[in-house]
């Protein structure tokens, strides 16, 4: 990670504060090598690094690869095309690992959401909204976030700390092992490579965290996830959402070229600068810039602006039309996504009417700009991003 991305101002206040990185490196605190979240290179290196030597390293870099992201292992003793007195050597050496599971939750609406566990005991989140077409995993790219969007939970939490590679990465790991996808014993695993035999189709980047102030961790995560030999999950299922961290989107654009949302949520500085207190740094205008701008943006692959309907915040004709007019002057290949807002205890705002969201819908629909109206999901398990961790932290108090 760059110094750049390690050294974070949070928005609204003065003096840059340090986001503490991901666990360094790839050892664990056992001394193992934790080998999901390495590419196949760092494999090879890390193999060798432990002493075996360049031949043998490449070859068994290329064998541990298959094990882990196309039949789901987790230990080297299932690895039956290893040297079987070789497999006691990889396991005091390397670990296969998924975040730890604190609560899994399965909504009436089949919404499933995860409160995760790192290593060190930093709590995050993950849901998996299935649908009748795909189902799309919600990943988290930070414990908690630096950038306090008012209307977010997950910028209200004190700690934040960058997710690292194989936490990215372990989180799809996790779901494909909760959802059932690995092949099964004797079955040829090409047959569930394809999205089509899958229920996981779909990664946003949308959990806890701003994935572009996280920059190089994400991007090593997600290249893991779209390599063909493995996971394989085309750029064209994988969507970024940030707030707005102009700076990073055009090299998202060009070093991950996944589909990009952008968290919009108003179109005057007075609110967005209100809501979104990044936008005091990066302005709407100049945001607009870049998204126009955005490698590997078309009218096939469009972006989409998010913007959560407030009650008489955010959500009148007049900003539905100056949205219109924003997206047209910048000739962007937009869709618009209406998300009711979720409330949380203590939050300042409210969810705007129905009625209200359907008139706001309409007048962008009516310009010409697909605007569906999100369906809240998995209500009844808190599955608005923050929740399921502030959650378990006051049950925790209570209990203390
Ligand atoms: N930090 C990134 C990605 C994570 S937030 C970003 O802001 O884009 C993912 C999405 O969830 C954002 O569009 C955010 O605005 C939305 N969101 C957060 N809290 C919400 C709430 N209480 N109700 C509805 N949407 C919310
Ligand atoms: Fe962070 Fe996104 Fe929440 Fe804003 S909306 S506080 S950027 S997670």
């Amino acid at each position: 990670m760059s110094a750049e991305t390690a050294l974070m101002p949070i928005a609204g206040r003065q003096e840059p504060v340090p986001v503490p990185r991901g666990s360094d490196g790839a050892r664990r605190p056992d001394g193992r090598v934790e080998l999901v979240g390495l590419s196949k290179a760092q494999i090879r290196d890390a193999l060798e690094a432990e002493g075996l030597d360049a031949r043998q390293a490449k070859l068994r870099a290329k064998q541990l690869w298959h094990w882990i992201y196309n039949r789901g292992a987790t230990n080297f003793e299932s690895m039956t095309d290893i040297a079987k007195a070789q497999r006691p050597w990889l396991t005091g050496h390397f670990a296969i690992s998924r975040p730890e599971v604190e609560q899994a939750q399965v909504s009436s609406d089949g919404t499933r959401k995860w409160l995760l566990k790192t290593r060190d005991g930093n709590e995050f989140e993950m849901v998996f909204i299935p649908d009748a077409d795909r189902g799309t995993l919600c990943v988290s790219s930070q414990v908690g976030c630096t950038l306090n969007c008012r209307f977010c939970h997950t910028g209200t939490m004190m700690l934040v700390r960058n997710l690292d590679p194989s936490e990215i990465v372990g989180q799809v790991m996790l779901a494909r092992d909760a959802l059932g996808e690995w092949p099964k014993a004797g079955e040829e695993p090409d047959a569930k490579c394809q999205p089509e035999g899958r229920m996981l189709t779909n990664i946003v980047m949308m959990g806890m965290g701003e994935p572009l102030y996280n920059f190089d961790n994400v991007r090593d995560a997600l290249k893991i996830v779209m390599d063909g030999d493995g996971l394989g999950l085309s750029r064209r299922r994988i969507t970024l959402s940030t707030s707005g961290v102009v700076p990073m989107m055009e090299r998202a654009g060009e070093e991950i070229g996944v589909n990009l949302a952008v968290s919009l949520h108003a179109v005057t500085k007075e609110i967005r600068d209100e809501i979104v207190p990044l936008n005091r740094k990066y302005g709407i205008e100049q945001l607009l810039e870049a998204c126009a701008a955005y490698p590997g943006a078309n009218n096939a692959r469009r972006i989409t602006f998010e913007y959560v309907m407030l009650k008489d915040k955010n959500d009148s004709d007049e900003d539905a039309r100056e949205l219109v007019r924003l997206i047209r002057k910048y000739k962007l290949p937009a869709k618009v996504n209406l998300i009711p807002f979720n409330p949380w205890p203590g939050a300042p705002y409210e969810c705007s009417s129905p009625e209200r969201i359907r008139a706001f819908s309409n007048i962008v629909f009516e310009a010409g700009i697909s605007a569906p109206v999100r369906t809240p999901r998995g209500r009844d398990i808190d599955a608005a991003c923050g929740q399921l961790k502030t959650a378990s932290e006051r049950k925790r108090k209570n209990l203390a």
